[in-house]
């Protein structure tokens, strides 16, 4: 297990790509309190079909965190590889400040 250190610039994630239209290198999100092995990553188009919200007004850099009023879906921030894979992610609540900056920073589509 490699836990990845966002503090290096320009930190490229392998695989995080968004597992319905294979988009890589975007904000992503995924759906909480679900078991890792169940775990898929989405775009925000993706994402927010959904959850059955309409996204096509969503900008940059005017990006909401939840896409939805549950907050069932949270940004994808991964927290460490195995393998070269992504593992885990970071549980909405930990995600350290670095992570965050990373994730504010891809693009949005
Ligand atoms: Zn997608």
């Amino acid at each position: 297990m490699t836990l990845i250190n966002y503090n290096l610039s320009g930190v490229r994630i392998p695989g995080y790509g968004c597992d319905v239209c294979g988009k890589q290198n975007v904000k992503l999100w995924r759906l909480n309190n679900v078991m890792m092995s169940d775990q898929t990553k989405l775009c925000i188009d993706d994402a927010a079909r959904r959850v059955r919200v309409d996204a096509s007004k969503i900008r940059e850099p005017n990006v909401p965190r939840f896409l939805d009023p549950g907050h069932i879906m949270v940004p994808a921030v991964p927290s460490d590889l195995q393998g070269g894979k992504i593992d885990n992610y970071w549980r909405f609540e930990a995600v350290p400040r670095a992570g965050w900056e990373w994730w504010q920073g891809l693009p949005l589509r």
